[in-house]
């Protein structure tokens, strides 16, 4: 798999990790700031491979807050 940079819905930075802490879930964390989020692996496949997963990610995160 290709590595992409994501940008932090929290604090803009681009370097959001992915963690696969199962193989259902995946967490979305920043290093520069606190920002955790979870999803299940289904829908970030659907998030990563479809255009504007940074917007996404934003849609998604400000949904979660
Ligand atoms: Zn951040």
């Amino acid at each position: 798999m290709q590595e992409v940079a994501y940008v932090c819905p929290k604090c803009g930075k681009i370097g959001l990790l992915t963690e696969k802490p199962d193989e259902y879930e995946v967490w979305l964390k920043c290093p520069s700031c606190d920002f955790l989020m979870g999803m299940s692996t289904e829908d970030w496949h659907r998030i990563e491979n479809s255009p504007g997963t940074d917007q996404k990610i934003k849609e998604l995160a400000e949904g979660h807050s």
